[in-house]
């Protein structure tokens, strides 16, 4: 047993059968549970670091087939907030104690470089102790660089699959892992603190796929990585398909927390989506980031990747509130904390 720890720790040269049987079975969970706590606990302590998350737009000209805001859903109520309205947000967000302020939207074409940078530099101004954080797809090295010039600090692109006949099944001609990888690279380059990740249980993924996964991570080693359970949309070609389980992303999670061992890794929406108590699962396994959402209630049910998404209802306070008892009533505590990650993986 204390084998399989070490092994993923020290990046031993690890088969795929090693992978794969870890994978598949719930007899070494209990285990890789408490070994990927005591790891973050030696480097995190209990602290759980909280993100704002602002969805700014829904408007997207990309049909990734899994996606609910995909630009083919005419059954989509599309949206975008202002300027102003984006920094009400963070406003309402700084005084709840949120020191990081996530940007997520579509590839709306509206907001253009000009804009983007625009509201970065505001936030910036604004709250010159907090995080900037963007997460709105893939663009130009270029562009890029001038978010990061405008103030912006991390950026967030799951790679979504490592594999690229499964990338291949989950989105159109239009998109290629290849682009996907280039962008994550550049954003590494140019000093982005930069998060990776994919879906667990997407459409046809298999264990091999999984495997591609964790050792694409491990190249890119990035300082952040997401992963959550895909989920079914009923306005895409997917509708049918089951969801991801909650064992399977929580375990990914504690061999990811060992893998990773300084990594910032959430527990997401969507795994307390999946079970109500998804999210305290993922951060007794290892996750140590929570991302709320701060997007005016009106928007929020708007914002649907897929069906049934929690915390649609409440205002940021409430929600703030609701997940302050839920993160202690795991053992852990919410802090008001920028969250940097404590030190660089070793590659
Ligand atoms: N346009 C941005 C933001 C995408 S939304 C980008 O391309 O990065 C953020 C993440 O939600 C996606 O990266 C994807 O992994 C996840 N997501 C999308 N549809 C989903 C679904 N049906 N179930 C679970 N997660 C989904």
């Amino acid at each position: 047993m204390f084998e399989i720890v070490d092994k993923l720790e020290e990046n031993h040269d690890l088969s795929d059968d090693f992978f794969k049987s870890l994978l598949s079975t719930d007899k070494y969970d209990a285990y890789l549970f408490s070994e990927a706590d005591n790891v973050r606990r030696k480097i995190y302590g209990t602290d759980v670091y909280i993100r704002g998350l602002i969805e700014f737009t829904n408007y997207c000209k990309n049909n990734c087939y899994y996606c609910g805001i995909r630009a083919g859903n005419t059954n989509a109520e599309r949206y975008r907030l202002s300027e102003d309205d984006i920094l009400l947000c963070c406003g309402e967000g700084y005084k709840l104690g949120y020191r990081t302020f996530v940007l997520q939207g579509g590839e709306d074409p509206y907001f253009s470089d000009e804009k983007i940078c625009s509201i970065i530099k505001k936030i910036r101004a604004e709250f010159p102790d907090c995080a900037i954080t963007l997460s709105i797809g893939e663009k130009s090295r270029e562009s890029y660089q001038k978010y990061f010039d405008s103030g912006a600090n991390r950026y967030l692109l799951r790679h979504e699959t490592a594999d690229k006949n499964h990338y291949r099944l989950l989105h159109p001609e239009s998109l290629s892992l290849e682009n996907r990888k280039r962008c994550l690279f550049d954003l590494k380059d140019i000093g982005f603190q930069t998060g990776s990740g994919f879906m667990v249980g997407s459409p046809y993924q298999t264990l091999d796929n999984i495997v591609s996964d964790l050792r694409f991570l491990r190249k890119l080693n990035p300082e952040m990585i997401g992963i959550g359970p895909f989920i079914p949309h009923k306005d895409t070609k997917f509708r049918d398909f089951p969801a991801g389980t909650v064992e399977l992303t929580v375990r990914l999670i504690a061999i990811l927390r060992l893998m990773f061992p300084y990594a910032l890794i959430p527990a997401t929406t969507a795994l307390g989506t999946v079970s109500p108590l998804g999210r305290e699962k993922g951060l007794k396994a290892g996750a140590n980031v929570i991302m709320p959402n701060l997007s005016p209630t009106a928007v929020r049910k708007k914002y649907m990747l897929y069906d049934n998404k929690i915390c649609t209802g409440e205002e940021s306070a409430q929600c703030k509130n609701c997940l302050s008892n839920r993160v202690s009533g795991a053992g852990y505590k919410i802090v008001t904390d920028i969250g940097d990650a404590k030190k660089p993986n070793k590659v």
